[in-house]
């Protein structure tokens, strides 16, 4: 069925909202949104371009070598997810029970042995290594690994370790958030580098008509959520012709997760002139707020955890910290699903054949296993036969087992066809999404270390905000069924 708008109402599978824990949306009365890759999407391959290019010229200018400015951003290197090993100079992609799956030092991938050696002989701490959770991370690791790659076939020429070089450039990415390289550029062409989507004011809108306050809690600064929300916001609907109007709270310079943790206090921003005056009391719904915390907001608001919504992209800072210490619900969004779910899609009948497969493989397994046994009770009797000297038997026995030692070889043969069978399968259909790394949610038929994150702190997940569009905003989303092993056998 199709709107006023001639919008078809029913969302496409990457389209839809998924839930991970129940969530009766009437309970909820307050929806708070995280501004980058959440409200705010971005060319992501133009955004990580621009800050890979400026980070490289900030390595050259603090005395690393001038070949590192034309090193290549390539967009599809790096997914998100991952873990950095800084000290080992290596990517890391870790299946939901810490067990290291796939990595790569530089563009090298190391093999099954190195991985046992480095991570999976003992147990894998993943507290120790960096965790790429946002999208903004991506230029950030790729570059990390482009310097290891270098350093490995020039030798000497960085002396530096790996983890060294990655304490370089974290500074260098803090230096270009702080002097405005990155954001600047932004600024002066947004529709370079950002994707307007025009469902968004109405899909905000059509939250704020059912009562429900909504507020902008982010870590960006006042001067450039101020031009981004413009950009975004403004003159999109008649009757609320500014960004503020949607809003009953703006928040910046937020400092999540510290904000989820401590009790630091808000201050009022002056918005002409960027400078702030303490704030105790009440917040006004016509002021912007720098800092503060979370739970000041909930004792001014009078909100309860539970009765919040807070939407963001950040795995940790947004999403972890809000649910684990707050209790607020969280719905995360996963803007990769857009284009992972399209495909997946194409790919269901592989994971069907992919299951037909396993059960195959479980029918040659226990044919052996049968045929093990048999051959074992034949060499007793065998054995036995020729204590007591009937020759015959013996003879005729060992003839079985010979007949039989042949029959084991052809299954196990079998075996080994429906396991190579089984890993092209499982190939193809990650190399179709990602030839490197495969799904963000998977590591082969695994559920990777990031969809574990995200079922256990996420209440719910989509691809982008407008999606909400497609669904009642006092709507009970249910979390119908979670399979364990003994519902699926
Ligand atoms: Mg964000």
């Amino acid at each position: 069925m199709a709107n006023r708008d001639g919008e078809i109402r029913s969302p496409k599978q990457w389209q839809k909202v998924f839930v991970n824990r129940s969530l009766n949306m009437e309970s909820i009365k307050a929806i708070g949104f995280d501004m980058d890759h959440t409200l705010c999407m971005y060319n992501s391959e133009r955004f990580e371009e621009l800050a890979f290019h400026e980070t490289l010229k900030k390595f050259f200018a603090a005395g690393y070598p001038e070949a590192l400015l034309s090193l290549k951003f390539d967009p599809s290197f790096l997914i998100r997810g991952l873990l950095v090993d800084r000290e080992r100079g290596n990517v890391l992609k870790v299946d939901g029970h810490k067990y290291v799956k796939i990595a790569y030092h530089g563009h090298r991938k190391l093999t099954k042995a190195e991985r046992y050696t480095h991570y999976n002989r003992d147990s894998f701490k993943a507290e120790s290594f960096l965790s790429v959770d946002t999208l903004f991370a991506l230029s950030e690791v790729q570059i990390f690994m482009e310097i290891v790659e270098y350093m490995e076939r020039h030798p000497g020429e960085i002396l530096k370790t790996y983890t060294e070089v990655y304490s370089d450039l974290r500074y260098f990415i803090d230096l270009s958030h702080r002097d405005g390289t990155i954001k600047n550029k932004v600024l002066e062409s947004p529709e370079t580098f950002i994707l307007k989507d025009k469902y968004l004011a109405k899909t905000l809108l059509n939250l704020k008509d059912t009562g429900k306050s909504l507020f902008l809690l982010t870590n960006s600064n006042w001067a450039y959520t101020q031009n981004i929300m413009t950009y975004l916001l403004d003159n999109q609907i008649e009757d609320l012709p500014s960004w503020r109007d949607y809003f009953d709270w703006v928040i910046v310079g937020a400092g999540k997760p510290g904000f989820f943790m401590g009790v630091q206090p808000f201050f009022e921003v002056m918005t002409e002139s960027g400078l702030f005056k303490y704030h105790e009391g009440a917040l006004q719904k016509n002021a912007v707020y720098h800092g503060g915390s979370a739970r000041l907001f909930q004792g001014i608001t009078g909100f309860g955890g539970d009765e919040i919504l807070y939407v963001g992209d950040h795995i940790f800072g947004d999403i972890m910290q809000s649910k684990d210490r707050l209790n607020w619900r969280t719905l995360l969004i996963i803007e990769e699903l857009e284009r992972e779910l399209s495909k997946v899609d194409e790919q269901k009948s592989s994971l069907k054949e992919i299951h037909l497969l396993m059960e195959q493989r479980e029918l040659h397994e226990s044919e052996i296993q049968k045929i093990v046994s048999i051959m074992k009770s034949n060499s007793r009797h065998r054995d036995k036969a020729e204590e007591k000297g009937d020759t015959k038997k013996a003879q005729h026995l060992q003839k079985e087992n010979d007949k039989l030692r042949e029959e084991l070889k052809e299954s196990k043969r079998k075996v080994e066809d429906v396991d190579s069978l089984i890993s092209n399968s499982i190939k193809d259909r990650e190399a179709l999404i990602h030839p490197t790394w495969g799904e963000l949610m998977k590591v082969g038929l695994e559920r990777s270390r990031f969809a574990n994150q995200m079922s256990s702190f996420a209440c719910m997940y989509t691809s982008r905000v407008s999606n909400l569009r497609y669904y009642n905003p006092n709507k009970k989303f249910t979390s119908y069924y979670e399979a364990l092993p003994h519902d699926a056998q």
